[in-house]
């Protein structure tokens, strides 16, 4: 039994092929009865001289199981292979070179369903037809971006009883998150959410008056931050239609009075689902793609082989029905596994760029989708042996719309032909400073930090 089982967590080699064991009968779906011998099996108790404790139960060993495809009459049996590819997807009209793991293998494992990443598109978006948009007020026409919403976003520093509010019922709700949201622009608040309740009901042209109301926050923001939480107005009972208008568009632009404002819609999110895994900074990150697919390939074989990696992967996967092995489930974790590079440039405007791995979650449950990137973000890669690729801990995106796609500087949606939302101050584009994190898990991350004496930092 030991050596089974030891087997399953050192045996990574690619097209290791399962049951060469002697293990016969075992292959498969129906986890074998073992009465009798561990029952009456002992060990040594502490403090006791006899070895009196009963042993501890294993559990069944399930050899990995390599899926089998079925094609006209004949069935056979898939290596496990997986290849890192270089693709372009699209973030709203700005084409953005990826690289991404594509595994036959881990698509033909039991109840594993790939998914596109809701951060970009595969293919170049088009504009909402203009009638969906007729409105008394001028409205920008265009292409935008998905923009993918962590939950953070949404309720991050939201007072506790307004968050259990809106998760209770959210159907009920949406998010505008107002272009360059933050606690600055909630000092007149009024100004803004009229402005918006104004468009929205222009847009529905049902007869309803909308409201929307501001954020509502729990802790006061840190002093000299200007970009803090909570960040999302919320609009109440939109009808099935405004709704529908309102994710198509994705940023409403538009002029009202003679100023100008742009927000971002989203439904309240349920569950921590950001594809987001880390971010990696350092020398050899660079925007040529034979770098990334290099990349890609050391970081998703590296992360095949890490025992710890391996046997959450099997602990999460299997609670969601995923797969029969350890041997599959890790493969289905790195299955879609995507580096996108993003520029980035710090505060005394040097250049500084990232890598940033995407994932599809492994889980919608919270607490495991945590512990997962929990334990990716503390493994140090390395693309070989002098070249390690360092986690960056700090938060990486666009303090305009919030995307973690890009950083300030390269934000997307002032650029857009006829854009009517407001333009980004110039002395605003740089990084903020430090400490103006407001949001829980940044006060939590501190004091970790504290306790393992800066370790976690570089
Ligand atoms: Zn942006």
């Amino acid at each position: 039994m030991t050596s089974k089982r030891k087997r399953e967590n050192t045996d990574n080699s690619p097209g290791s092929k399962t049951t060469a064991n002697g293990d016969s009968g075992g292959r498969g779906s129906l986890p074998r009865t073992r009465p009798g011998l561990e029952i009456v099996a002992t060990r040594k108790d502490p403090g006791k001289e006899e070895d009196s404790r009963p042993k501890k139960k294993k559990k069944d060993y399930v050899p990995c199981q390599p899926p089998t495809i079925t094609t006209g009459q004949s069935t056979m049996k898939l290596s496990i292979e997986w290849t890192v590819e270089q693709r372009t997807i699209w973030e709203g009209e700005t084409r953005r070179q990826i690289a991404t793991v594509r595994s036959p293998f881990a698509e033909q494992v039991i109840g594993f369903k790939p998914e596109e990443n809701p951060h970009w598109s595969e293919t170049i978006p088009t504009p909402p037809a203009a009638s969906i948009l007729k409105c008394s007020m001028p409205i920008t026409q265009a292409p935008f971006p998905d923009v993918c919403f962590s939950s953070v976003t949404i309720f991050g520093n939201v007072r506790k009883e307004v968050a259990e509010e809106l998760k209770a019922h959210s159907e009920s709700y949406m998010a505008l998150i107002p272009f360059g949201a933050g606690n600055k622009i909630f000092e007149q608040a009024r100004v803004l959410t009229t402005a918006t309740a104004d468009l929205v009901s222009a847009l529905a042209n049902d007869g309803t008056q909308y409201s929307v109301a501001a954020p509502v926050q729990e802790d006061a923001p840190p002093h000299k931050a200007w970009f803090a939480r909570p960040f999302a107005m919320i609009l109440k009972d939109p009808s099935p239609s405004l709704r529908k208008t309102l994710l198509d568009t994705k940023t409403v632009a538009y002029r009202r009075n003679g100023e100008n404002f742009a927000f971002l819609s989203s439904n309240i999110p349920l569950s921590e689902n950001s594809w987001i895994v880390c971010n990696f900074k350092g020398g050899p990150v660079m925007n040529r793609p034979e770098k990334m697919t290099e990349a890609l390939t050391a970081i998703s074989r590296q992360i095949c082989q890490l025992n710890g990696l391996r046997s959450l992967a099997n602990r999460i996967l299997s609670k969601e029905g995923v797969g029969q092995s350890s041997e599959e489930r890790i493969h289905v974790a790195i299955a879609g596994l995507s580096l996108i590079y993003i520029d980035r440039r710090d505060e005394e405007d040097r250049e500084d760029p990232v890598w940033q791995l995407h994932g599809k979650p492994l889980t919608k449950l919270d607490k495991e989708h945590r512990e997962w990137l929990r334990a990716v973000r503390h493994v140090s890669f390395f693309i070989d042996s002098t070249t390690e690729l360092i986690q960056e801990r700090a938060r990486v995106g666009c303090v305009w719309c919030k995307s973690e796609l890009h950083t300030n500087l390269n934000c997307p949606l002032p650029r857009v032909k006829d854009w009517l939302g407001p333009q980004p101050p110039k002395e605003r584009l740089t990084p903020e400073p430090r400490d103006t994190s407001s949001s829980k898990e940044g006060k939590r991350a501190t004091r970790k930090e504290r306790k393992g004496k800066g370790k976690a930092r570089d």
